[in-house]
């Protein structure tokens, strides 16, 4: 078994017990070790080096109260400032629009975004008791489009049908017009991914949200791309104003340091969590339980 923080940090400090005060000597090895749980958390190298600067400034000439040890007080350092920098409590999704609110998603191919969208249509539908439509702007593989049409059925939601040979503006302005005159609260927009970013999926995904001014834009991406999460959370922050973003396959492997890349590098807010293929597989994301998820 992994040894946790606490734990590695008690085996640095034994020899700084009684310490009254985190200082320049004592924290330098702590640091060292924290800076390695990070990057074993799948943090990405950049980040972790302004992490591990805030934290020391934050931490040096802290008081060691009570029956802390230094290891501890910097532990705690760690949390709060970990748990700050991903957002601190959770946050909500915005419905501050004349419904539809339309919620259009993006994300490589194989992030999850089918998959979270009939998520993300339950969870409306059965915990917000909204009234919602999906639709699928995805007309290079028409599987996605039945996909899409299988998890909604699942999900107790409308599916609105459109087929490979349309284009995706005209079937996003069709959606919109059929959520309007149906009064639905929620149009969930699904889109084509790629196996990597290329040009042509930027320009139709800022096309699509030019055409359908969302109240979200969200994006998703796989907690087990870990380092890799990184650049294409750039890309796509880059040419997109997204809202928040939805970290997949959190049920797997990954020590969710994606979360903090993810978060560091667009600077927009974690919304949801992945945790496994079912529909009831999503979660509301907390910055706490994730910070102390990548300090093992
Ligand atoms: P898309 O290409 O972005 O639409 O991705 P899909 O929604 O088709 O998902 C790709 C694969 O990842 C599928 O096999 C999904 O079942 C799986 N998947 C999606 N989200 C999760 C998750 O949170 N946990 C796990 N374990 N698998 C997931």
């Amino acid at each position: 078994m992994l040894e946790n923080l606490t734990q590695r940090l008690a085996r640095t400090m034994k020899t700084l017990r009684g310490e009254a005060r985190l200082t320049e000597a004592n924290t330098q090895e702590m640091l060292r070790e924290v800076r390695m749980a990070l990057l074993e958390a799948d943090v990405a190298l950049p980040v972790v080096r302004d992490f591990i600067a805030s934290v020391k400034e934050k931490a040096l000439g802290e008081d060691v109260v009570g029956s802390l040890t230094p290891g501890q007080a910097l532990v705690g350092v760690v949390n709060r400032e970990l748990t700050q920098l991903m957002g601190g409590s959770a946050s909500e999704l915005s419905f501050a629009t004349q419904p539809p609110a339309i919620i259009l998603m993006a994300g490589l191919q194989g992030a999850g975004k089918t998959t979270t969208t009939g998520k993300l249509a339950k969870y409306l539908r059965e915990t917000l008791r909204k009234k919602v439509l999906t639709v699928s702007c995805d007309i290079y593989r028409p599987a996605a489009i039945a996909q899409l049409e299988t998890v909604t059925q699942q999900a107790g939601a409308d599916f609105f049908p459109s087929q490979p040979e349309q284009n995706p503006i005209d079937i996003a302005q069709a959606a919109v017009q059929w959520a309007k005159t149906h009064y639905y609260d929620v149009l969930l927009v699904d889109t084509a991914g790629r196996l990597g970013i290329d040009e042509a999926m930027m320009q139709e995904i800022s096309a699509l949200h030019r055409t359908l001014n969302p109240i979200e834009t969200l994006f998703v991406v796989d907690a087990m791309q870990g380092q890799d999460a990184v650049n294409t959370a750039k890309a796509f922050n880059d040419t997109l104003p997204l809202t928040g973003v939805v970290l997949t396959k959190l049920d797997g492997d990954a020590r969710g340091g994606a979360a903090l890349s993810v978060r560091h590098i667009t600077g927009k807010p974690i919304k949801f969590v992945g945790v496994g293929e079912k529909l009831t597989g999503l979660d509301v994301f907390h910055p706490d339980r994730m910070a102390n998820r990548i300090l093992g």
